[in-house]
């Protein structure tokens, strides 16, 4: 196995890369804190989809699964300050966390709204989650908020379609339609900023979506996961050694596989992936933090 391949070379560089920064004013950089990387499988060393991206003026949220408020609160991250969380569909993984993402950043601290962007059925599940699900425990707030400013949670809640363009200082994102049936419109997506351009795919089975729209990209963040052949995953999911012949194809200078099922061995999955792709792969781990 190459050096590259191993995780804790990686940190290591991430390491020499942050103190670099502390020197080297006004470098703009792109960075990333994996906050989720299993599935939807109960698992004590991971939690679901979330991804937390710092790029221009902007802290994103990528998915917002089980677990990810609780994994901001180990590494002292504050939920008020998320200014954009898109969500890539609704499978339970992908949203586990999004009521806790927003009632505990209202209650602790947010006076921004909050941008919410997701596949259409975000509205929907949105309204069901503050109008019906939470609606004692927002009212019950509401009425000791001391300002009208404070008394709302304060969300704006955009659906967007493949090709929808979301942007701010510094940053664009592009939404992508990936391939996950039975889902109807799983999204990934593409971020541009601070001179890079990072791909995260969602859940999805290889497609051109991907291929084409992560072309060249900086870092390439693809689900990976183990089926049976005969299985209906191969419609829904990418195993390991589709991901790095998709992620040769685009051409990505490195890629981290994420997503991953409890059991999953880093030997097997660098070993998978690395047919096809032979430049820098990683295995995603909770807390794991990248710097572009
Ligand atoms: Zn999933
Ligand atoms: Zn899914």
């Amino acid at each position: 196995m190459e050096w590259w391949s191993d995780g804790i070379g990686v940190l290591a560089l991430v390491v020499l890369q942050y103190s670099n920064i502390l020197f080297l004013e006004g470098t703009l950089t792109m960075e990333i804190c994996f906050l989720g990387t299993g599935a939807p499988w109960p698992d004590p060393l991971r939690g679901s989809s979330a991804i937390l991206v710092d790029v221009g003026s902007a802290r994103i949220l990528l998915d917002c699964g089980r677990a990810c408020v609780q994994q901001m609160a180990r590494l002292q991250i504050e939920p008020a300050t998320i200014t954009h969380c898109f969500l890539t569909h609704g499978h339970y993984d992908h949203v586990a966390d999004y009521a806790l993402l927003v009632l505990t950043s209202w209650r602790f601290g947010r006076h921004h709204c909050l941008q919410v962007y997701g596949p259409p059925g975000t509205k929907a599940m949105s309204d069901a989650l503050f109008q019906e699900a939470y609606k004692i425990d927002i009212a019950a707030r509401k009425s000791l908020k001391k300002s009208d400013a404070e008394a709302d949670i304060n969300i704006n809640v955009t659906e967007m379609r493949g090709g929808a363009v979301a942007e701010g200082e510094g940053w664009r994102l592009r939404a992508v339609e990936v391939a996950h049936w039975p889902i109807p419109l799983s999204l990934g997506f593409l971020i541009e900023g601070d001179g890079k351009r990072l791909f995260f795919t969602g859940d999805t089975s290889p497609c051109d979506a991907v291929r084409e729209s992560a072309a060249g990209v900086d870092l390439l963040i693809h689900e990976a996961m183990y089926f049976p052949a005969d299985s209906g995953h191969y419609r829904s999911h990418s195993h390991p050694e589709q991901v790095g012949e998709v992620a040769h194809q685009t051409g990505a200078l490195q890629l981290v596989l994420t997503h991953l099922q409890p059991e999953t061995r880093k030997e097997r999955l660098l070993n998978d992936a690395s047919k096809k792709f032979t430049r820098r792969i990683v295995m995603a781990t909770d807390q794991m933090r990248l710097v572009l």
